[in-house]
């Protein structure tokens, strides 16, 4: 039997509840399989520690989860910590940390979930989001001089290089040339952002020459939101830059229903360092502990990590289950449903433990 070994941070606000309901339906598949067992490491990162001991993790925290096959993430931030030490603080030591250059966001609408767009149902919408995870505007390049005077300058340096982009577009490429409708949508601002994201364009050309057998096109990300609302169906894989599909992949997280349907896989593909799996939503104060926080995501993001440990076929019983206990309308509210997190995390245990599924 393999065993693999995942080190569990739920972290802060809802991140508890979804990643207690998202270990149990692991659990639940590797029984159902019988060829895997998953050993699970819990660490009580998060505000919590950086409210008792000033840092949200230990000053080896990387090097503790270096062991790791895989990272499973809840979500940071809490209202009484700002939200840049919250984040600087954890997730991203952990994505730059681990150089998970590449943060891949599936989006499809899940039978018995409404989209907000008219006309449009499951099949209509069937998006894969490749955001650059290791540069760009997230660099953390950049200052703030002269404090708090009316002079004050705060600048934001984002860093491109042509190394980092020739990696995610060679990544975004290749996941568009291995789904059926092979094409590519790469989205830039390159009218008024003049170097980064006109070396973006010209290396998107570049590479596209290797793979003659995918079609693409390009997009400016303010038109390109205007396209996800009005066209959906003209759009496969998508590939930004870590700030625009930051914001696009929360468009497309709305756009099939919630954002606690939207999950994403910090993915490190040359295998050097563990990747991370984790729902696209964060801490969500406003729902904390009233027990109704959607589980989706979570499940969808731990069938990710299943496909990346190599385990194919309990990620896709994990999305049969889900789409199943959706389709049944066993949902919670932010999708029109009236179940609980542990209602609908039991709704999937049992399909997953079903003989047909
Ligand atoms: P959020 O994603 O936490 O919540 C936005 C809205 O979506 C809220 O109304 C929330 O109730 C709802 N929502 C989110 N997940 C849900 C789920 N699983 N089920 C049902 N409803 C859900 O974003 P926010 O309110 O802008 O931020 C709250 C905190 O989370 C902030 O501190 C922010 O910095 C942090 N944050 C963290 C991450 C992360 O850890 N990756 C991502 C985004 C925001
Ligand atoms: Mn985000």
């Amino acid at each position: 039997m393999k065993h693999y070994k995942i080190a569990a941070i739920p972290a802060d606000g809802i991140g508890p509840e979804v990643i207690a309901a998202g270990l149990q339906a692991l659990d639940a598949l590797a029984r159902r399989d019988g060829g895997f067992a998953l050993d699970v490491t819990q660490f009580d990162w998060g505000s919590e520690r950086y409210r008792q001991t000033g840092a949200m993790m230990p000053a080896d925290g990387t090097a503790q989860l270096r062991a790791f096959d895989a990272i499973f993430f809840g979500a940071v931030g809490a209202p009484d910590v700002p939200d840049h030490i919250t984040l600087w603080g954890l997730r991203l030591p952990i994505c730059q940390g681990f150089d998970q250059y590449a943060n891949v966001r599936p989006t499809r609408i899940l039978p018995g979930i409404v989209s907000p767009l008219a006309n449009i149902g499951p099949g209509d919408l069937d998006w894969v989001i490749v955001r650059e995870n290791s540069e760009g505007e997230y660099s953390g390049h950049g200052g703030r001089a002269h404090k708090g005077l009316p002079e004050e300058v705060g600048t934001e340096v984002a860093i491109f290089t042509r190394v980092g982009v020739t990696r995610i577009m060679r990544y975004a490429f290749q996941l568009a040339q291995s789904r059926p409708r092979k094409f590519l949508t790469v989205v830039t601002k390159s009218n008024a952002q003049r170097f980064g994201m006109v070396m973006w364009d010209e290396i998107a050309a570049e590479v596209a020459q290797d793979f003659p057998d995918v079609t693409w096109d390009k997009m400016l990300v303010d038109a390109m939101t205007v396209r996800m609302v009005k066209n959906p169906r003209s759009l496969d894989t998508i590939v930004a830059t870590n700030l625009h599909a930051d914001i696009l992949s929360d468009l497309a997280g709305a756009l099939a229903g919630s954002l606690g349907v939207a999950p994403t896989a910090n993915i490190d593909p040359e295998r050097r360092y563990p990747s991370m799996f984790e729902p696209i939503h964060g801490s969500a104060f406003d729902i904390t502990g009233k027990g109704i926080a959607n589980p989706v995501a979570t499940f969808w993001t731990a069938a990710q990590m299943l496909d990346h440990l190599g385990e194919p076929a309990a990620a896709q019983r994990m999305m049969r289950a889900v789409e199943k206990v959706c389709a049944e309308s066993v949902m919670t509210p932010d999708v029109g449903g009236t179940a609980t997190t542990q209602e609908v995390t039991d709704a999937v245990c049992e399909a997953i433990r079903a003989e047909n599924i």
